[in-house]
């Protein structure tokens, strides 16, 4: 059952949150503070909180995505990689990553000596932000705006508690900027250990997808480069401390 008693209750309006609130919720009507909260359930499993994610409605980007994109990964997982959003193969497939920029991510995880199967992986928005190219042909990739990040932040919070990392890795500037602050620049900090409760490790780095964007061929190499050297340093963070699969 929902956490109801976790809602805002100043201004009440529906949530729309359909299939998994056993009954309606109470919830401010400034788009600012409606989040997630309230669908949290009282004991969090990832199981449970994907099940509870797929009917959220707590902001508007359900409206026009296929479905939520909860994230993935080991429950055990010592390391947790936050992107921004899922993407347009992402939003269809319904899992994190797997379009280009995760097929770069696991490039390099392998190359910086990180199974996949070893970490977890998601994002500080579970669905697709888009707007339609100007032939209404193509789904292109929107930034989240503040109120959505907020919104969404209960899913990541509770994800965080479940698993547990030892290690937190941000992927690009939204996720950073969620996490550690509007003012935290991803170009000045990235590969650094920055202090944060969220986890004993925390870093931030570039998203895979930046690396895709780049002029050309060389350029890119020396990007994806720069990518594992900084996926390099939580290696031995994540080897240090031992952890029950
Ligand atoms: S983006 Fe997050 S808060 Fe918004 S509807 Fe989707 S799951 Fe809910």
């Amino acid at each position: 059952m929902a956490n109801v008693g976790m809602a805002p209750s100043s201004h009440d309006l529906d949530l729309r949150c359909a299939d998994v609130m056993p009954r309606a919720v109470k919830i401010s009507h400034h788009k600012s503070q409606q989040t997630a909260a309230p669908l949290i359930p009282p004991k969090p499993t990832i199981a449970n909180l994907r099940t509870a994610a797929a009917g959220c409605k707590a902001c508007d980007l359900w409206e026009r995505a296929t479905q939520t994109v909860f994230g993935e990964g080991s429950v055990h997982a010592k390391v947790v990689f936050v992107g921004e959003q899922p993407g347009d193969r992402e939003d269809l497939a319904g899992h994190p990553f797997v379009g280009p920029a995760g097929r770069l991510l696991d490039q390099a995880l392998a190359e910086a000596g990180i199974a996949r199967n070893d970490v977890y992986i998601t994002n500080v928005v579970k669905h697709f932000n888009w707007a339609p190219d100007q032939r209404g042909k193509r789904r292109i990739h929107k930034k989240p705006r503040y109120w959505e990040i907020n919104a969404c932040r209960p899913w990541l919070d509770a994800e965080l508690a479940v698993v547990k990392p030892e290690v937190l890795v941000c992927l690009g500037a939204t996720a950073a900027q969620a996490l550690l602050g509007k003012d935290f620049s991803v170009l000045r900090r990235r590969g650094e250990l920055v202090k944060s409760s969220l986890a004993p490790h925390v870093m931030a780095t570039v998203h895979p997808s930046s690396i895709l964007r780049a002029i050309d061929d060389e350029s890119r190499r020396q990007q994806m480069q720069a990518f594992i050297e900084d996926l390099r340093k939580i290696v031995p963070l994540i080897h240090k401390v031992g952890k029950a699969a």
